[in-house]
């Protein structure tokens, strides 16, 4: 993979998190401070643009500066945490001019590992770490399991990913959540979706159509 299929991750998430805005600010309204849709659409909307002025040379240096604008225009939770996981994914792809799916698979190990550094939450937290969690495994099994994938079985891989992520948002609404605002309601918690368990399926999913567009 070249920058470009990069690129169209972010333009498929700014375009898929607009269009979800209203979704993410309900399901926050429900356990949180009803801001999730804003955040993400201010942090995404700056990411898009950051990289559509910057132009970035490398796969690598174009998440770092996803993740530094995230940081820099997301305040709360969401903010840090998806700006850590595109930094720390951007930071293992290094310099190279492409990747290859291991590699992709790598560096969005090395993202979750950055959220969980950050946040120190684990699966069952009900947290977006239970859509990211089963994704990124499912996608480096499948890179682990084969030399390289062809593009087709990136894109089944990620298709696949993006299942798994949905499962995670989906297996949150029964959890009690353990970390950020959502753990102050305590029992009250239980049978609402987690808003950033939401978000991070939808961008998974962003992936899985960037590569496939
Ligand atoms: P805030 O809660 O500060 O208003 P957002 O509403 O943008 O921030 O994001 C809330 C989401 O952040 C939650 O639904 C949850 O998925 C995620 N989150 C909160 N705290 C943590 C944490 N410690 N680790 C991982 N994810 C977390
Ligand atoms: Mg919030
Ligand atoms: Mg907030």
């Amino acid at each position: 993979m070249d920058i470009e299929p990069f690129r169209l991750w972010i333009e498929e998430i700014a375009g898929s998190v607009r269009a979800e805005k209203d979704m993410l600010t309900r399901l926050d309204a429900a356990i949180g401070d009803a801001d999730h849709g804003a955040n993400l659409e201010r942090g995404f909307d700056a990411a898009l643009q950051a990289v559509r002025d910057r132009a970035p040379a490398t796969p690598g240096a174009l998440l770092t500066l996803v993740g530094t604008t995230l940081i820099r225009k997301v305040g709360g939770a969401s903010g840090p945490l998806y700006g850590t996981a595109f930094r720390e994914a951007g930071r293992a792809l290094g310099e190279a001019p492409a990747v290859s799916a291991a590699d992709l698979a790598g560096a969005l190990e090395a993202g979750l590992a950055g959220v969980v550094k950050l946040g120190s939450a684990a699966e069952g937290d009900k947290t977006m770490v239970d859509a990211l969690t089963p994704a990124v495994e499912t996608l480096a099994r499948a890179a682990r399991d084969r030399d390289d994938l062809t593009g087709r079985e990136l894109a089944e891989a990620l298709r696949a990913a993006a299942e798994a992520a949905g499962k995670g948002a989906e297996a949150t609404i029964p959890m009690q959540a353990r970390k950020g605002r959502a753990s102050y309601l305590g029992p009250r918690s239980i049978g609402h979706r987690d808003p950033g368990a939401t978000s991070a399926a939808l961008i998974v999913s962003a992936l899985h159509r960037a590569v496939t567009r």
